[in-house]
């Protein structure tokens, strides 16, 4: 399937009956200018990009979309394979396999426990990681030019050790969560189960995100810093040099509809000092580096109103991603120039 003008998901009356901020003051300009990259300068062909999720979590809306209902949704954990020409890339791997299978054995007894009162445990079986998606839609799980990772939390460190890349882009100052050598539970609990995954640390590269990292040298896909959510958190842009392109932002929002009302989502807010219309979520390691971030975003947004230009925004966790932003695989996502 073939898209030049991405469906987005605009808001619906109840994120709209919630209380837009103020942007007087703003700079919108400068904040596009930061974040939007130059298009690719040489011809990058069709990008593909293959979207799944590994194993299924269900949470009330209300949790990842401030304002929605507490009905219980669907919530991705996805894993985007982006294919240009013979090159592959991932962001973010998703839930470790084990994790699926037997998440009481990969966090620990005492952690499960614990975590059930706060974090819904995915389910699913190890198929669903990521190296098993990837055979099944034909890509060799070791064979993968660069993984990129948005951010150190289990939920999009899980795969790494079952993906064999030949470089492992992770975010300015998030190495030490890194470095602990429990890569799946960075970010989640301090003192990390005995079980937990380890990864040869030699293949992690760091990315210097604040000056753009251009991932295969031909501006196809660029890493800018998204900063707020955890240490080094990062989004990951991909782009042909033509039709819309795509920002993977990890978590900076957990779904679009956030973006109408200035708020990330997550149900326990906290207020930014002097941004006090802005609420953010209890979990972010720097709140007002992630408002800061949501401001970026609103602007990137809006940008597309005056410009002939299609920008897709993509949180991982959005419920209604497969449904309103990208087609799952093994329905690919294509843009730029006809294959030849
Ligand atoms: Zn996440």
């Amino acid at each position: 399937m073939r898209y030049f003008l991405p469906l987005l998901l605009l808001g619906s009356p109840v994120w709209a009956a919630s209380a837009q901020i103020s942007t007087d003051g703003v700079d919108c300009a400068q904040r596009v200018e930061a974040l939007l990259p130059e298009r690719p300068n040489t011809d990058v062909g069709t990008v593909r990009i293959h979207s799944f999720d590994t194993g299924v979590t269900w949470m009330e809306e209300g949790w990842m979309i401030n304002g929605a209902s507490r009905s219980v949704v669907r919530i991705p954990v996805p894993v985007h394979l982006v294919q240009i020409g013979a090159r592959v890339v991932v962001i973010d791997s998703g839930y470790n396999a084990q994790m699926l299978d037997d998440p009481q054995a990969y966090v620990g007894r005492a952690f499960y426990q614990a975590a059930l009162s706060l974090y819904p445990v995915p389910t699913g079986t190890g198929h669903w990681a990521a190296a098993g998606w990837m055979k099944a839609l034909g890509f060799d799980p070791s064979a993968v030019d660069s993984l990129i990772i948005t951010h150190p939390h289990f939920d999009h460190t899980g795969g790494i050790p079952d993906i064999g890349a030949r470089q492992v882009l992770i975010g300015e100052g998030s190495r030490e969560q890194y470095g602990r050598g429990h890569f799946g539970l960075s970010g989640v609990m301090e003192d990390p189960a005995d079980r937990a995954v380890e990864i040869p640390l030699g293949l992690v590269g760091l990315v210097d995100a604040q000056t753009g990292g251009d991932v295969l040298g031909d501006g196809s896909i660029r890493i800018v810093s998204l900063p707020g959510h955890a240490k080094g958190s990062m989004g990951v842009w991909v782009q042909a040099n033509e039709g819309p392109r795509i920002l993977f932002v990890g978590d900076a929002i957990y779904g679009r509809p956030n973006l109408g009302n200035m708020l990330p989502g997550f149900e326990h807010l906290v207020e930014v000092a002097d941004q006090p219309q802005i609420k953010m979520r209890r979990n972010d390691q720097d709140p007002k580096a992630a408002a800061e971030t949501l401001l970026s975003l609103w602007c990137l947004d809006r940008w597309q109103d005056t410009h002939d230009e299609a920008i897709l925004i993509v949180p991982a966790h959005d419920p209604r991603l497969f449904e309103d932003l990208l087609p799952r695989a093994p329905e690919v996502f294509e843009i730029g120039q006809e294959a030849q």
